[in-house]
């Protein structure tokens, strides 16, 4: 139920309050959505499609209200597709304020932070850097990515608990367990009992070895991968590997920004969590001019200098767009991914915690024979 969608025939992307001021010839009291003429209906179902999946026919919805208080706003105007692919980014039904998560709203003027990333985006604009047609191609292009590297997810909790239980692998500097140890007479079994079981499971430690970057975030993430894999239960759900340059060169072009935009007093360390909306922000400013430069960094780093250098947009609301971060929840979903990946060399389960603790009760069994 996206807020703003895609005219065919005015090649952007609009709200529904500015789609009907342009069709009434800008007059904004005619962009009232609940006074909609026939014509414009029909317009509007037969040229507008949904800025994610591209299908037509959307209905006009007008703002909602509150029943107790009719000046209390519940609800934008918002388009209603009466279908979408499947994994179309707007294919969920929910109140039109809270976007999926990979969306972002530009034009957003809630801090001096969120107002300086949409002047940027509205200067590019200007510029001619990028577009509303780039930022269509990039949905496309990231829906793609999705309908082609997704899979049924069919890890249960169970599964999710034991493998967090899964023992660190660091290179441990001790030698492995040999019985004669069990004679020292302050010898400690526990200490023994994770490396036997990692030497166990070779193929469970060799699938955790392909993505470092992943076993951190599922270290770090439990209840977010938990909650996620609840809710994609059966569904279909992203695995992100196949973006995993584009991840790294969004990241580094999001780092540089930072680093350059002085004028603005970043949270401290807000780089590091994913999940904050003002990470969303500057992740799909930097995943725009990567993606309308053709993943050229150098490029990217040249339309963004050009962006810096030519001053203040004079259009604000030109950037009035629904940006994409591809890379939301990257981390969390590169984990889910790779406890899919243990599930096929372990399709009968994960058992990690009740081995361990016979593997410490067999070594103790040296140390205090019955
Ligand atoms: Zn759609």
């Amino acid at each position: 139920m996206p807020i703003s969608a895609y005219s065919m025939t005015l090649k952007g992307e609009y709200d529904v309050v500015q789609l009907l001021a342009r069709l009434n010839n800008s007059s904004s009291a005619n962009g009232d959505p609940t006074q909609i003429s026939q014509a414009n209906r029909d317009f509007i179902a037969g040229d507008v499609v949904c800025p994610g999946c591209g299908l037509g026919s959307p209905i006009v919805v007008a703002s909602g209200r509150s029943k107790s208080d009719p000046k209390h706003i519940t609800s934008q105007p918002h388009f209603r597709f009466p279908e979408h692919l499947e994994l179309c980014e707007f294919e969920a039904d929910g109140t039109t304020s809270s976007l999926d998560d990979h969306l972002v709203t530009f034009s957003s003027t809630k801090s001096a932070l969120t107002r300086m990333v949409g002047d940027r985006v509205s200067k590019g604009i200007e510029l001619g850097i990028f577009s509303q047609e780039t930022m269509r191609n990039m949905r496309q292009w990231f829906l793609e990515v999705r309908r082609t590297h997704s899979y049924r997810c069919e890890i249960d909790q169970d599964f999710l608990a034991e493998m967090f239980r899964l023992p660190y692998d660091y290179q441990s500097p001790l030698p492995k367990f040999t019985p004669a140890m069990a004679r020292l007479p302050d010898f400690d079994p526990n200490e023994f009992g994770n490396q036997k079981f990692i030497d166990e499971n070779e193929d469970i430690y060799e699938v955790l070895s392909r993505d470092r970057h992943a076993v951190h975030f599922m270290r770090q993430n439990q209840n977010i991968i938990t909650t996620r894999v609840k809710r994609n239960a059966g569904a279909l759900i992203f695995d992100p590997s196949s973006t995993q340059l584009e991840y790294r060169q969004v990241r580094q072009l999001a780092h540089f920004i930072v680093g350059q935009e002085r004028s603005v007093n970043w949270p401290s360390k807000f780089l590091s969590d994913e999940r904050k909306p003002l990470y969303s922000l500057v992740s799909a400013f930097s995943a725009l001019l990567l993606f309308s430069n053709n993943g050229d960094m150098d490029r990217a780093i040249e339309a963004y200098v050009s962006i810096r250098t030519s001053g203040d947009p004079v259009d604000r609301m030109g950037g009035n767009i629904i940006g994409l971060n591809p890379f939301f929840d990257h981390g969390v979903l590169s984990a889910i991914a790779m406890a899919h990946e243990l599930r096929k060399v372990r399709p009968n389960g994960l058992v990690v915690s009740s081995r361990i603790e016979q593997i410490r009760n067999e070594i103790r069994s040296l140390v205090f024979p019955g």
